[in-house]
């Protein structure tokens, strides 16, 4: 049986993968620190007859992350796929970085990929293993309000062309796949709310009505279509993808960079 090791698998994009994974036959290790909502996640996996091994912790802490991934070789014996997922994201722009929102999201974002990646390589070598770095399309279109955010995803992007070199004679792929705005809360909290989750601010339904009008599909993505693509790329039909980015973003990250300045989103806008 294959082994999936997600990160940040509570909620959004994460238990959307998690449950894509189950349903193609994989044991999952999840993890998250929202102890509540993994064990909800956990369940719904076993109810469709999945093994599920859960981890309720910090990805800004390095011993909780190095435990998670000895439990997982403990119990099932081998990781077949990590993906790197969870992230954090503070709407800042450089004028308000703080040092330690700036260390938490790299400790989160880039540190913990980092490392769950090292450690996870040795119990994949003998049979190969795919590991997939959720990124951002963020990585490449400036919003200038999330200076951070944007640095350790495009930092990710670094770490996945390095990872994928030293690691393909492990017969190791490694992936960027990065989304583009897709309904989560994350997703949500940027837009300013869902229709049935009203935004705090007028300009914040602006800023969901304006990324409908930048993205060419004129729609936000579902974390099925990223869980779904995750799938493709961890499985043999995706066997010499490796060291690039995809992109699920319904055309939103070349069409971004053609749009007047003017209207692009500014600081302290929502
Ligand atoms: P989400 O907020 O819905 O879920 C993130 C999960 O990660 C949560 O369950 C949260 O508890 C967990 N998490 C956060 N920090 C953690 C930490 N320090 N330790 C352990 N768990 C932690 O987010 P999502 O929209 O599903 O995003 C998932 C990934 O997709 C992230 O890497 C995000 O950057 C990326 N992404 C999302 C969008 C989008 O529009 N939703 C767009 C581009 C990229």
């Amino acid at each position: 049986m294959k082994v999936a090791l997600i990160t940040g698998a509570a909620r959004g994009i994460g238990a959307a993968t998690a449950k894509e994974f189950a349903n193609a036959g994989y044991a999952l290790s999840i993890l998250d620190r929202d102890g509540d909502e993994l064990k909800k996640t956990a369940t719904q996996l076993e109810e469709s007859g999945a093994e599920v091994l859960s981890h309720v912790a910090d990805l800004s802490s390095l011993e909780q992350v190095e435990d998670a991934v000895k439990q997982t070789a403990e119990r099932f014996g081998r990781i077949d796929t990590l993906i790197n997922n969870a992230a954090t994201r503070e709407l800042e722009t450089i004028r308000e970085i703080t040092p330690a929102n700036w260390q938490l999201a790299v400790d989160v974002n880039l540190t913990a990929p980092a490392f769950l990646a090292k450690w996870s390589a040795p119990h994949m070598k003998k049979h190969g293993g795919v590991i997939i770095n959720i990124t951002s399309v963020e990585a490449h279109i400036p919003k200038g309000v999330c200076a951070v955010y944007a640095a350790t995803k495009a930092g990710l992007l670094g770490l996945t062309w390095e990872m994928a070199n030293a690691l393909a004679g492990d017969g190791i792929r490694v992936i960027a796949l990065s989304p583009g705005a897709i309904e989560t809360d994350f997703g949500a909290d940027y837009s300013g709310g869902k229709e049935d989750q009203p935004a705090n601010t007028s300009l914040s339904k602006d800023m969901r009505d304006y990324s409908e009008s930048v993205i060419p599909m004129q729609r936000w993505g579902t974390v099925e279509e990223i869980a779904q693509t995750a799938r493709w790329l961890a499985s043999g039909e995706a066997s010499y993808i490796t060291a690039t980015e995809i992109t699920v973003d319904g055309g939103l990250r070349h069409t971004w960079m053609t749009r007047d300045i003017k209207n692009r989103i500014r600081p302290g806008q929502f």
